[in-house]
C-alpha cells in the first residue's frame, strides 16, 4: 500500500484500488492530478485537481488553501474571529454587520436547521462549549451537571431567533434570544467542500478531489475512471463500504466515534441532541452523498440526532436519496438508492429502508 493510499484510509476514506494520488508524469500530454495536504478546520485536508497545465493546477491548489486558511479563521467557533465577534454581539443583544460569506453561512445553515426540524441546531454553541466540544484537545472530566444542561436546554436557542438583514456588503443580524451562540463545526466543512469545486470548476477544471478530514466532495471522473470512495468502518478498522461516483458530489460522514469526551469508561460524543442537551449515542456513523456538501454536513449531523429508527424521516425532509447508516450494533441501514451503489464489507448486516 502506498503512502497516500495509507493517509486515506487514515482519514476514513480510499479513493480507488491504487489510486494514488500523485502527478502522473510522463511525456504524453495527459491531464495530471496535481495534490496538496495542509491541516486546517482541525483536521487534515487533502486536495488534487485533474489539469493539463502544472502552473494552473498549482495555482488554482494555492487559491482554494488560501480561501480555506480564510474560512477557517472567520467561522471559527471559539477562536477569536468573525464569528466569535458575532457570537458576542448576539450575546450583548446587539445589532452586528457581517460579510457577505459568513452571511450566506449563516442563512443556509437557517433553511437547513428548519428542514431538520431543528435536529440540526447550529445555535447550540453554548451547549457545545459545556460539554467541553469547543476545544482542540478531548477532555477527561466527569459530564456536565444535569441542571446546567437543563438550564442552557430550557433556552432552547434556535436559528430562527436571528433575524438577518441584507446590506451592500454583507448583512446585519441581530437575535431575539441573547442565547445564540453559532458553531458551524457541523456545517462548515461542508460548505467548504462546496467552495473548493466551485472555484475549481471556475478555472474550467471539471476533475478534482477535496477531503476534509473524511469528508470529501468529488467532480468529474479520476484519470478517466469513477472516484472510488470508501466509508470508515466507525467501530473497526478500515472501510464499511466502497462507493463509484462519477460526476459532482459530496460524501459526508458523521459520527459518534470522531471525537468523544470519557469518563469512567462511559464516552460522550460530540454530537448533542437540542431536545435533551445531552450527547446523540445511537448512530454510531451517517453517511450522506448528495451534490451539495453544505446539505450533505447538516444532513449528516441530522441524521445522528434523529438516531436509528427516525432517520429515513428526517433523509427525506432533506430530499436526500442516497444515505448509508451504521447503528450502534455495526449493523449497516441504507436508503434503496444507497444500496444500489454502495458494496459493503461481507458479513456486514445490511438492511434496505
Ligand atoms: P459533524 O461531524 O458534521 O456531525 O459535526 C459535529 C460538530 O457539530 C460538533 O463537534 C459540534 O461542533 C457541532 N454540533 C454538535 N451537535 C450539533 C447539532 N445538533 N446541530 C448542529 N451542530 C452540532
Ligand atoms: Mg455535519
Amino acid at each position: 500500500m502506498n503512502t497516500t493510499r495509507r493517509e486515506f484510509l487514515k482519514l476514513g476514506l480510499t479513493l480507488g484500488a491504487g489510486a494514488a494520488l500523485q502527478p502522473l508524469l510522463g511525456c504524453e500530454a495527459k491531464a495530471a492530478l496535481h495534490s496538496r495536504r495542509e491541516y486546517l478546520f482541525g483536521t487534515e485536508v487533502e486536495l488534487a485537481v485533474e489539469s493539463a497545465s502544472p502552473r494552473e493546477g498549482e495555482m488554482a491548489l494555492s487559491e482554494v488553501v488560501e480561501r480555506f486558511t480564510g474560512m477557517n479563521r472567520d467561522w471559527h467557533a471559539w477562536k477569536p474571529g468573525a464569528l466569535s465577534r458575532l457570537n458576542a454581539r448576539l450575546a450583548a443583544g446587539e445589532m452586528a454587520e457581517v460579510d457577505t460569506e459568513l452571511a450566506s453561512l449563516i442563512d443556509g445553515a437557517r433553511a437547513l436547521s428548519a428542514r431538520s426540524g431543528g435536529l440540526f441546531n447550529p445555535a447550540l454553541g453554548e451547549l457545545i462549549a459545556l460539554w467541553d466540544f469547543q476545544s482542540d484537545t478531548q477532555t477527561r472530566r466527569a459530564p456536565p451537571e444535569a441542571a446546567q444542561i437543563a438550564a442552557l436546554c430550557a433556552h432552547a436557542p434556535r436559528m430562527d431567533a436571528l433575524h438577518i438583514e441584507a446590506t451592500a456588503d454583507g448583512a446585519r443580524i441581530h437575535s431575539a434570544s441573547p442565547h445564540v451562540r453559532l458553531d458551524f463545526g457541523g456545517y462548515a466543512k461542508g460548505v467548504a467542500l462546496d467552495r473548493a469545486l466551485d472555484q475549481f470548476a471556475g478555472r474550467g477544471l471539471g476533475n478534482a478531489v477535496v477531503n476534509l478530514g473524511g469528508n470529501l466532495a468529488v467532480s468529474g471522473r479520476r484519470q478517466g475512471r469513477p472516484w472510488r470512495i470508501g466509508v470508515r468502518h466507525p467501530q473497526g478498522e478500515g472501510v464499511i463500504a466502497a462507493l463509484e461516483v462519477e460526476g459532482r458530489a459530496a460524501v459526508v460522514t458523521s459520527g459518534t466515534y470522531e471525537r468523544y469526551r470519557e469518563w469512567n469508561g462511559e464516552r460522550y460524543p460530540h454530537i448533542i441532541d437540542p431536545r435533551t442537551g445531552y450527547p446523540a449515542r445511537h448512530i454510531a456513523s451517517a453517511t450522506v452523498l448528495h451534490p451539495e456538501g453544505g446539505l450533505a454536513d447538516a444532513a449528516a449531523t441530522a441524521l445522528v440526532v434523529a438516531g436509528p429508527q427516525d432517520w429515513p424521516r428526517i433523509a427525506r425532509a432533506f430530499g436526500i436519496r442516497e444515505a448509508l447508516v451504521v447503528d450502534e450494533t455495526g449493523a449497516v441501514q441504507l436508503t434503496p438508492a444507497m444500496a444500489r451503489r454502495a458494496q459493503v464489507q461481507e458479513g456486514v448486516p445490511v438492511r434496505v429502508v
